[in-house]
């Protein structure tokens, strides 16, 4: 960890210990395993710990380098998301994340079309995850429909779980 900077921006310095502690953390070039909870359908390491659930590699990249860029999907180049290693997470654009998916030709996919897979689907998870959180807040449909450019239907959707039923 000789070149790596904790930074306590957006946690607490427990949380970090916390955080830490599930960490295999091994040479800076090397992946890291996350020890901790770990969703098997999505392939990603779970941390849950003074706030909401949240995938340990963006925490990983929000600890040791800087806050996620709105808009932002934090991506993988050892392509696995149990890993989170900082040096191999960096922030692209929703975009930029399906074309390097599709370049990967990435197998941990499931087979079906499910979440943001579905052609039409306009919300990635990382948007369903933060959506169930402003839902846990009481926050309206209306006002989170708006936030992201989805119908307070397709909010409705996801409240009652008909759709993105395989997020936590
Ligand atoms: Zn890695």
């Amino acid at each position: 960890m000789s070149n790596l900077r904790v930074c306590f921006h957006s946690y607490s310095e427990r949380f970090v210990k916390r955080f830490l502690s599930k960490v295999d953390v091994r040479d800076e070039n090397e992946c890291w395993p996350w020890l901790g909870a770990v969703s098997k359908k999505l392939n990603r390491g779970l941390i849950k710990f003074e706030g909401p659930t949240e995938y340990a590699y963006r925490v990983s990249y929000k600890i040791f380098k800087e806050k996620i860029p709105k808009g932002f999907d934090i991506c993988h180049s050892c392509d696995n998301g149990i890993y989170c290693n900082p040096k191999h997470l960096w922030p692209g654009t929703r975009k930029q994340n399906m074309e390097d998916c599709i370049k990967k030709g990435r197998n941990s996919l499931p087979p079906r079309f499910e979440g943001e897979q579905h052609p039409q689907a306009k919300l990635t998870e990382e948007d369903v995850l933060e959506i169930k959180i402003l839902l846990k807040q009481n926050r309206t449909q209306k006002i989170i429909a708006l936030q992201f450019n989805v119908t307070p239907t397709s909010i409705s959707y996801i409240k009652r779980g008909k759709t993105w039923r395989h997020l936590l």
